[in-house]
């Protein structure tokens, strides 16, 4: 017998942060003040974890290359938020993040796929077949689909937007929320 792998890929989801977990802001989401959970999103972090499912967040930063932020007001607001879900009942497994600008030429800034990667790593699972990446925006997708991840809209933040503009595989599950994209998940 071999050790289990800690973590099971059929089990892992990966969300996007901003506009599927909390308000997504044009102004950038600058401090703990200006991070607002949907209740709903957390209530379905926690259902999901409950249920078995390893839950994760890939999410682009790049206001800390503009200087809107530091690396501490992120973390303030992840141990926040990792707070929140746990509250509910749930764990986020690990928060990947890209810090970079548009112009940096890093690798792991979405629509590249190098934060799941980065997750992958963390979580030490050998292969992401059978993951989804849950997000609102075209580049999560995108993200999602080029580290063999199942992409899923949700219409929350830029959803609606992007929902509209087509531009994704035409059977990507799309959902109102992240709760229904977990109602769905949980059947
Ligand atoms: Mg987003
Ligand atoms: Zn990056």
């Amino acid at each position: 017998m071999t050790a289990k792998a800690p973590y099971s890929a059929d089990h892992l989801i990966i969300l996007d942060r901003d506009g599927v977990i909390n308000r997504d802001s044009d102004a950038y989401v600058k401090s703990l003040a200006e991070f607002i959970p949907y209740p709903g999103a957390i209530a379905a972090t926690a259902r999901l974890t409950q249920a078995g499912y390893t839950v994760a967040i890939a999410t682009n930063q790049s206001g800390i290359a503009r200087g809107y932020f530091d690396a501490d007001t992120l973390k303030q607001m992840h141990a926040h938020l990792s707070a929140l879900v746990e509250n509910a009942g749930g764990k986020l497994s690990s928060i990947a993040y890209c810090p970079h600008g548009p112009d940096d030429g890093c690798d792991c800034r979405k629509p590249l796929p190098g934060l799941i990667y980065q997750l992958q790593r963390s979580l030490g699972l050998p292969t992401l077949t059978g993951s989804w990446m849950v997000g609102d925006s075209l580049r999560d997708l995108q993200a999602g689909e080029a580290a063999g991840c199942r992409p899923a809209l949700v219409r929350t933040g830029k959803g609606k937007s992007t929902e509209a503009r087509r531009q994704y595989a035409d059977d990507t599950p799309v959902f109102d929320d992240l709760a229904a994209f977990a109602d769905w998940l949980l059947g």
